[in-house]
């Protein structure tokens, strides 16, 4: 076995199974988020934590949840995560596969788009953990085909884009039907002022831990952009490709066109999936793995459909379409650089697009530089002030505001979670 693992985890205090899964898994040393979550959180106390995906967030609560779980006695779940996406449930799932094999924790995952009757045989194998999107969950609650009484750790992950997504309501519900008597572990990868409703109604004396933005995703993705029009995006996209061999992710802002660019792109030759909110989950499970294997070198998606992608070797983000949110823009090009490789994150950016430029660059603290070859003074104008745009792409990551809210940020057709009352 690799010593290694152990000395890193080993100050941890975790066993011996926990440790040959880390080996398996390929983890060599935790990740600072890692360090400070997992300690307070074996202990049994209530922890926020700070942190993007890309951090090692996932198995910093994951871990802690396998080795409370593996001393108590088995046959029901006693653990709930609840998790925004559809995406981000079948990851965290997977996490817990990986690594609580050893420990023999069992897990199921409830989320919306996917069978409800086959979540059913799931619940009934009395799985250790449930891994929940807050609708879904909410549904088989109203069913009475899940029991929460017996659930003594609740995670609460990404809570600020639950929120976001309007999840507030149903999270609520959730809450309610909680023992008192629990652990919370809430992860977010903002604390916005919205955050603090839900953190006063689910956690207790929580220990805070936090890691600081240059630990995080981005460092190491050099950002450019690329002056063009709207008409003139796909030509662009299709010259930028052909350039290069690396994996790529373009985002959209719509559904519809992210279909309609997959269409393009496919016409002229690239292998190319498509991953949106009104897909089936069928579907874009196809496409993420197929962009995980390399089937699909291209990847178009939307937002909420990306959200917390995690495929290790995405070479390069491109911003077909700026985000709404800066805050977005920070969450797509940190799908880039992850665990310490380095990346690209191109945006392109139309005359229409200046004020959102300076919303994303006042956030980030600099101007992001000009692509070479793309050249346009008068946008120069609309860099914030005191920020001046090179011509060198920037290196790093945001420092500066991390607690902003995204503004008018509402939920995208066909995640928006609808809201039920009991016995309608
Ligand atoms: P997350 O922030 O949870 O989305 O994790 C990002 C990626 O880092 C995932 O692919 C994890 O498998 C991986 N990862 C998490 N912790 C470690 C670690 N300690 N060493 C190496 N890789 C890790």
């Amino acid at each position: 076995m690799d010593t290694s693992v152990h000395e890193n985890f080993h100050a941890l205090g975790l066993s011996e199974a926990l440790l040959g899964d880390l080996v398996k898994a390929g983890y060599t040393s935790p990740t600072p988020i890692q360090t400070q979550a997992i300690p307070p959180a074996m202990a049994g106390r209530d922890v926020i934590g700070c942190a993007q995906t890309g951090t090692g967030k996932t198995a910093a609560f994951v871990i802690p949840i396998i080795e409370r779980l593996a001393v108590l006695p088995k046959g029901q779940p006693q653990a709930l995560i609840l998790a925004p996406t559809r995406e981000l449930a079948l990851q965290i799932l997977a996490t817990i596969e990986k690594l609580g094999a050893g420990r023999r924790i069992s897990a199921t995952a409830i989320m919306g788009g996917a069978d409800m009757q086959a979540q059913v045989r799931g619940l009934r194998q009395r799985p250790d953990i449930i891994v929940a999107t807050p609708g879904r969950l909410l549904d088989h609650m109203w069913n009475g085909t899940v029991n929460l009484a017996p659930i003594k750790i609740l995670v609460l992950d990404e809570a600020d884009r639950m929120l976001d997504m309007g999840f507030a309501p149903q999270i609520n519900q959730i809450l309610d039907a909680l023992p008192e008597e629990r652990q919370t572990l809430l992860f977010s990868a903002t604390l916005p002022a919205d955050l603090t409703r839900l953190v006063q109604a689910s956690v207790n004396n929580p220990v805070k831990v936090m890691v600081t933005p240059s630990a995080t995703t981005a460092d190491g993705v050099s950002q450019a952009l690329h002056h063009t029009t709207h008409d003139g995006k796909a030509d662009l996209l299709v010259a930028l490709l052909g350039q290069e061999q690396d994996t790529v992710l373009v985002f959209t802002r719509t559904k519809h066109r992210a279909d309609k660019l997959g269409r393009v792109l496919d016409r002229v030759g690239h292998k190319v999936a498509v991953l949106h909110g009104d897909r089936s989950l069928s579907q874009r499970r196809a496409a993420l793995e197929g962009f995980k294997r390399g089937t699909f070198r291209v990847l178009v998606a939307t937002d909420i459909a990306a959200r917390g992608i995690d495929v290790a070797n995405i070479g390069h983000v491109i911003n077909f379409d700026l985000p709404n949110s800066p805050e977005d823009y920070v969450h797509r090009i940190g799908r880039t650089a992850r665990m310490k490789t380095t990346g690209r994150a191109t945006s392109f950016v139309t005359a229409e697009d200046s004020l959102q430029l300076r919303a994303i660059e006042q956030l980030l603290g600099h101007a992001v530089p000009l692509a070479p070859g793309s050249a346009s003074p008068s946008f120069n104008a609309h860099a914030p002030r005191g920020l001046q745009r090179s011509g060198r792409p920037a290196q790093g990551r945001p420092s500066g505001q991390r607690d902003r809210r995204y503004a008018g940020h509402g939920a995208p057709r066909g995640e928006q979670p609808v809201q039920r009352t009991p016995g309608n």
